[in-house]
């Protein structure tokens, strides 16, 4: 693959390096850059760095190159990796995967774009209708899902606010019959961390808005000006020019038409965007002499009247409301305004609510109308995706390909449950990756009767073991406060916390004094600077010293409520006492607020809501609200909260990658089950500014060092380098010898490579598995290509 790329353009193969320092990486990583090569590999890893500009990379003309290809016949491509996936699944049978990380801008969800184009593309060469069908749906669901789940951040323009695992499933002759998406956590934007992350809010409301008729936007009561509306605000200035969003809003309708959405469905679809945005929209000129205006924040405002009765601002936008969601007016105004509780046996009582209260669940019940609606949209794409005709599973003769583009790590000047969570899963996912490229070199030395040494690795499994642990990990004691009886505070959350992670090494907050600096490394650490955990090889010894001197706080024997003057810590001016607590995460500190973390943990919903949209007159937003038909008394059982659900996704995720290679996680996996390890794709960000052509060295430094790119390469070479089955080595170097050009006649292709290697005098540098040649240093694969090349 050098030869096509020239050596000018560095090392194709990390593994190549001569040595393999993060200044050689980096030096490689720019050169390749600058060169336009924005991808390079280690081993069957593909590193890939966000060029923010359009190269002439994809396409027709580059598929066909890749098509059919072994990964390292070709330069390093996404096409040579989604070929690898696709060809491992045909050949083995078997099902498999591609995980995409990455920070967010790093390119995440531009490389499953490419993957699925490439699949599209070179599958169903007999123009199958249904097949084409399928391969239309996969394509255009991509931009529904982007205007309903993506936000403008200052991160990323084009920010996936949801975690995605898409299923492609093959038939026998390896064309898409069907797919699945499963989505993770979309973050709440109503009263979320916009504000923080510096963007707006889903396109969808801006698309609505920009991209409707006049007439339609006055049926919905709308007006064009996003800055008119609490939740469109904030990125009215920032969202793209009016004309890019009215063909944004085109286009999304084009493809929800051509999924199968009906007219009616886009219809409600519109209306439900509508009615959120009254919901919460600002309206001037309500505040009257004889009303008391409650909260300026905007939104549908409640005012107490002189009386203490609660009274909505501007009912007008109740009528918006109800007309939008078909459902009574009267029952809207008293959703809004009081809440029905069960009193004990079938009695029911209705509650006035306070204007403080009134505020929280019409934010609630705009977050809720809006997760259902992304949740339905997936639902409705996945319905049409169903592999027809057959019980695809059943009959064992479908395979699964599945894609994973999930949120990447986050930083934002706050950080709040959303960033928590998304965080966490970076945690997991990063562990399968740890746990995976151990598993996976361990595995292929036994199965090839090889030898192998072991190599130094950070393991996280301690920051994942914080967050979940059963009990006593933060997610527990989460949801412990959530379901504590009486008003326990994010404050008090917060104490819990301290009283049970004051002294686990990643952990800190205001109350409990921040450690020393950080002792000198490991040996042959190195990986993140602040990591004190460390194990060898694949033996989970935790930990030694002198790794471990994670120093105890000042006076373990402190009553843990009593707060440690902020004196005791001066170094940790940016976190705020009793509210914020920080992780020390694989990729770097993390300083969270607390504050609203037991609300959206909580994740409450008043039941009349539910009722009221269960009952309305629409069909699309009635299928969303199943559970509304229940009668008030029959609700007793406490939903699981936001935390636990989204960590029992994420174990079922995490347990579906490793195992099954493919499938759709958090269901029954499939019989039999094929093991299979995923195909990796490590996204880079080049810089922070989203300038073409820019590597900032620094920034880039940092997530080679986080996603532990350069352990990666360690762990290929400290092994072997390269491993290639007998008959593709033979296949790329037999010219290169006259025992073996341009046949061989000795008794095997193992043999045949041994008369080679003595010839080239590299036996030495050699180990001879059953099947496959394993190549201890990358000279001696120089040394051949080189020899290759002169001839
Ligand atoms: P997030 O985690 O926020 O969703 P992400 O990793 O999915 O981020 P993308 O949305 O894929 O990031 O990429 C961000 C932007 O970078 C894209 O909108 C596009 O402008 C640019 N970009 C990414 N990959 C490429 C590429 N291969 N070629 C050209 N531009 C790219
Ligand atoms: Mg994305």
């Amino acid at each position: 693959m050098e030869d096509e790329e020239g050596a000018e353009c560095g090392k194709a193969d990390f593994v190549l390096l001569d040595q393999v320092t993060m200044e050689d990486f980096m030096e490689n990583l720019k050169l390749r850059f600058q060169k336009g090569r924005i991808y390079t590999y280690i081993g069957e890893v593909l590193v890939s760095v966000n060029p923010y500009q359009e190269l002439p990379l994809y396409g027709p003309e580059a598929i066909a190159r890749y098509q059919g290809r072994e990964l390292y016949e070709r330069p390093p491509h996404l096409y040579a990796v989604a070929n690898a996936a696709y060809r491992a699944m045909k050949r083995r049978a078997r099902d498999t995967c591609i995980v995409i990380s990455g920070e967010s801008g790093a390119g995440k969800t531009e490389a499953s774009k490419h993957i699925m184009q490439y699949i599209a593309a070179v599958t169903n060469p007999s123009q199958r209708a249904e097949v084409e069908r399928v391969k239309d749906v996969l394509l255009k669901s991509t931009c529904v899902l982007e205007a309903f789940g993506n936000a403008r951040t200052n991160r990323n323009h084009n920010s996936s606010r949801f975690g995605k695992y898409m299923d492609i499933n093959f038939d026998f002759k390896g064309d898409p019959v069907g797919g699945h998406i499963h989505s993770y956590l979309l973050e709440k934007v109503v009263s979320g961390p916009q504000a923080a992350r510096g963007g707006g809010n889903f396109h969808a409301f801006y698309q609505v808005l920009r991209g409707c008729e006049d007439a339609e936007l006055q049926e919905l009561h709308l007006q064009r000006n996003p800055a008119l509306y609490s939740f469109t605000r904030q990125g009215a200035g920032l969202s793209a020019s009016e004309s890019e969003e009215r063909s944004h809003h085109r286009a999304v309708m084009e493809a929800m038409q051509v999924i199968g959405f009906s007219a009616q469905e886009m219809g409600s679809v519109r209306r439900i965007l509508a009615a959120i945005l009254h919901l919460v929209s600002l309206l001037p000129g309500w505040a009257t002499s004889t009303r008391r205006p409650v909260l300026v924040s905007g939104n549908i405002e409640f005012v107490e009247m002189e009386e203490g009765q609660l009274a909505v601002a501007e009912e007008v936008l109740v009528d918006h409301v109800a007309e939008l969601t078909a459902t009574p007016r009267g029952q809207v105004l008293r959703c809004l305004l009081a809440r029905t509780v069960a009193s004990g046996g079938r009695e029911v009582i209705e509650k006035g609510h306070t204007a403080a209260e009134a505020s929280y669940a019409r934010d609630a019940c705009a977050k809720a109308v809006y997760q259902r609606l992304f949740e339905w949209v997936v639902n409705r794409i996945n319905s049409v995706m169903e592999p027809r005709g057959r019980d695809a599973r059943r009959d064992g003769k479908d395979t699964v390909i599945g894609v994973l583009d999930i949120y990447g790590f986050e930083v934002f000047p706050v950080n709040s449950f959303e960033q928590f969570c998304i965080n966490y899963c970076n945690e997991k996912l990063q562990q399968l990756f740890i746990q995976l490229i151990l598993k996976q070199e361990q595995e292929e030395y036994e199965r090839e009767g090889i030898a192998w040494q072991s190599v130094e690795f950070f393991n996280n499994a301690t920051i994942v073991d914080l967050v979940e642990r059963p009990h006593r990990g933060v997610l527990a004691v989460l949801d412990e406060a959530c379901c504590s009886a009486g008003t326990i505070t994010d404050r008090i959350f917060l104490q819990s916390l301290d009283t049970h992670h004051r002294h686990h090494p990643h952990y800190t907050s205001r109350q409990v004094p921040p450690r020393p600096p950080a002792p000198p490394p490991c040996p042959g650490a190195g990986l993140h600077p602040q990591a004190p955990h460390r194990h060898r090889g694949r033996a989970l010894v935790w930990p030694s010293l002198p790794c471990e001197t994670a120093p105890r706080p000042a006076d373990p024997l402190l009553p843990l409520t009593l707060a440690v003057p902020p004196q005791l810590c001066p170094t940790d001016k940016t976190m705020e006492f009793g509210r914020d607590f920080r992780i020390k995460h694989y990729a770097g500190d993390v300083t969270y607020s607390v504050l609203g973390f037991i609300d959206k943990n909580r994740d409450a919903l008043f039941q009349d809501f539910k009722r009221l949209l269960y009952n309305s007159a629409d069909p699309t937003l009635r299928a969303m609200w199943p559970e509304g038909q229940q009668d008030i008394t029959e609700v007793t059982k406490r939903p699981l909260t936001a935390g636990t659900l989204f960590k029992n996704s994420m174990v079922a995720l995490v347990d579906n990658l490793a195992s099954n290679g493919g499938g759709v996680p958090g269901k029954t996996p499939r019989v039999p089950p094929s093991p299979q390890e995923p195909f990796y794709v490590r996204c880079l960000k080049p810089n922070q500014d989203k300038a073409p052509a820019r590597l900032d060295e620094a920034h880039c430094r940092h997530q080679v060092a986080y996603l532990g790119l350069l352990e990666n390469v360690r762990v290929r070479r400290a092994g072997f380098a390269s491993r290639q089955p007998y008959p593709r080595f033979l296949l790329r170097y037999k010219m290169t010898c006259e025992y073996t050009w341009p046949n061989h006649l000795l008794g095997s292709d193992r043999e045949a490579v041994g008369a080679l290697l003595e010839q080239h005098g590299l036996q030495g540098d050699v180990a001879f598995g059953r099947s496959k040649l394993f190549i201890r240093s990358p000279r001696t694969l120089v040394t051949l290509e080189q020899s290759r090349a002169r001839l």
